[in-house]
């Protein structure tokens, strides 16, 4: 459906070097908004991989090359410029290159299915985390340590200052202070890591709540200062949600264009910023069109046939299920009259044709990230930010269309309940109930991978997802993070409880729809429970409907 987009990180660096080669042999104005379209599609795909270090490097970059975009006339640039550039592309490989060969690749599987490889078990390896603390906060050091090590991470504890480890790049670098003040050797220190960790997110825990503080952490290299008075459990949280990327999901775009050549050169610019697209060329087959292809925005062109593209918006943001979409016009017309009067009947942005393709993936990207945002609070539970009931199921859904059209055609399916949970609530109250569900959360989140789904499915119920792995491998794993579970120790007032879970699973291709797959899942779960809770049950075609029948009977 679209042109082949780069995929991996490698390729992207590669489109990158091809077209700056391009531009430093030629000359030419095209050349250099190529080589700009490659620049931002690499910071997006460093982004997308939660590489802030590096996305920060290669936006410093993309902002060289805005400056000297200009027009026709200033190119070819100047040979101080050429060097500029020349500078800044060499730092930012060198950065790649230097965190290359820990940078995970959250959709390494689909990569891996492209080319046959086998799949990787990542989940098994643990997420490497650094920690700096001076002796003063050694409890404060060894508490966390030891709630990263149950949640998965395997962590570094270390002294300011110290000599940096060589052999693994962390996922994340946290940073204790002595006291509120910063000094400067601190600072020093954090920019030295900064430049030895360029993929890594760095951490600061501490800081005092006032702007002119925090800014000059984030200027030697911090990603997020947390608060003095913010819990260890925030920090917890944001680690999770360093490795559970929600929006992984590809961004799609509907494109609604009736020139082919035009279709072409819209979907060639998306594809090369990673963006998904379809388009269509009869707007008389929109609806239809929205409805399988379920797109964050849709590029509307202005004149077509039959309808023109304010009507075919109209028509649109009359349905409930589309009055939200993001809409942009694509149009050769640059009357402003006419364009206020398309803004006005159901558009957000109005494009002229020829577009300028940075600019319009800028657009397209940045509709699409508030869209999303705003979908968010929709789509996630607010005790675990898990996705919730309806979310998850929609993903699975997703999932398994995605598994039916893949070289490697297996999914598992695992409902997930807590034991005798309701005892847990009578006995140390709601609050406590609450946490245990939130440390399960952090477990999964920890121990799954990227691309997998964990959603919360009810009260202290969770649907997960695996993607590619088999029934063997994926009893493994759930039953590691189950044993991993009941080991896990919970706070309360009075000391410490421990709770168990039981699961079910059920595997594609033996069970064929999401309908089939929860609900055998859930009877193996039921299964798990008769048998003495804290155990892993996986449904079997004819064994799971003895199980049925005997469960009604
Ligand atoms: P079983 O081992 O059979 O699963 O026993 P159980 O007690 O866990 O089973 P049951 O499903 O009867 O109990 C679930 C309880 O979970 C009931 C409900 O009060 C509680 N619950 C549901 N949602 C929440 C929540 O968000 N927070 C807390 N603290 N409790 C919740
Ligand atoms: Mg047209
Ligand atoms: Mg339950
Ligand atoms: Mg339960």
């Amino acid at each position: 459906m679209t042109a082949v987009p780069p995929n991996s990180l490698d390729d992207r660096l590669h489109v990158l070097r091809t077209r700056w080669g391009f531009y430093v042999s030629e000359g030419r104005f095209e050349q250099f908004i190529e080589f700009a379209v490659a620049v931002n599609s690499l910071a997006e795909h460093l982004n997308r991989m939660r590489l802030p270090g590096l996305v920060r490097i290669c936006e410093g970059l993309e902002g060289v090359v805005l400056a000297r975009l200009g027009s026709e006339s200033s190119h070819p640039l100047t040979e101080q410029d050429i060097s500029i550039l020349q500078r800044q592309l060499d730092a930012l490989l060198g950065a790649v290159a230097t965190a290359k060969p820990h940078v995970p690749e959250p959709n390494r599987r689909h990569d891996e299915s492209a080319t046959g490889a086998p799949t990787d078990v990542d989940w098994i390896k643990p997420r490497s985390v650094w920690l700096f603390s001076p002796t003063e906060h050694g409890d404060m050091a060894d508490a966390l340590c030891k709630q990263l090590r149950y949640f998965g991470f395997q962590v570094l504890d270390m002294a300011w200052g110290d000599a940096l480890p060589t052999e693994d790049m962390p996922l994340a670098v946290l940073f204790i202070p002595a006291d509120l003040e910063t000094s400067a050797s601190d600072f020093d220190f954090i920019a030295q890591v900064r430049a030895a960790c360029p993929a890594s997110q760095l951490l600061y825990l501490g800081a005092q709540s006032a702007i002119e503080p925090i800014v000059a952490l984030m200027r030697a290299g911090i990603d997020v200062a947390i608060p003095a008075d913010e819990q260890t459990a925030m920090v917890l949280d944001r680690i999770l949600d360093l490795v559970q990327n929600l929006e992984q999901e590809k961004h799609r775009v509907l494109v609604v264009e009736d020139s082919r050549v035009a279709g072409a050169l819209i979907q060639r610019t998306l594809a090369q910023h990673g963006i998904d697209s379809l388009v269509i060329r009869d707007p008389g087959t929109l609806i239809e069109a929205l409805e399988t292809y379920r797109p964050d925005l849709v590029l509307m062109d202005m004149y077509m046939p039959r309808f023109n593209g304010v009507e075919a918006t109209r028509v649109l943001r009359q349905m409930s299920a589309y009055s939200t979409v993001p809409i942009v016009y694509l149009s050769g017309a640059t009357d402003v009259g006419m364009q206020v009067e398309a803004l006005r009947l159901g558009g957000d942005q109005f494009l002229t044709k020829p577009f300028n393709p940075v600019l319009l993936a800028a657009v397209v990207k940045t509709k699409i990230q508030r869209f999303r945002e705003t979908q968010r609070s929709t789509r996630l539970d607010g005790l675990t930010g898990l996705l919730n009931h309806t979310a998850a199921k929609a993903r699975l859904n997703a999932l398994l269309t995605q598994t039916e059209n893949s070289e490697q055609p297996l999914l598992t399916v695992a409902m997930i309940d807590i034991d005798h949970f309701k005892s847990i609530n009578d006995t140390y109250g709601h609050p406590v109930g609450d946490q245990v569900i939130r440390s399960l959360a952090w477990l999964l989140k920890g121990r799954l991978r990227s691309g997998d789904l964990i959603g919360r499915y009810g009260g202290e119920e969770f649907l997960i997802a695996l993607p590619g792995v088999c029934p063997e491998q994926a009893k493994t794993v759930i039953d590691r993070i189950r044993s991993d579970f009941s080991a896990l120790p919970h706070a309360h007032p009075g000391g410490t409880l421990h709770a168990t879970f039981s699961a079910g699973m059920a595997s594609y291709p033996l069970f064929d729809s999401a309908a089939s797959l929860t609900e055998s899942a859930d009877h193996a779960l039921l299964h798990a429970k008769r048998m003495g809770r804290n155990r892993v049950e996986t449904a079997h075609g004819h064994h799971h409907l003895s199980l049925a029948s005997s469960s009604r009977n």
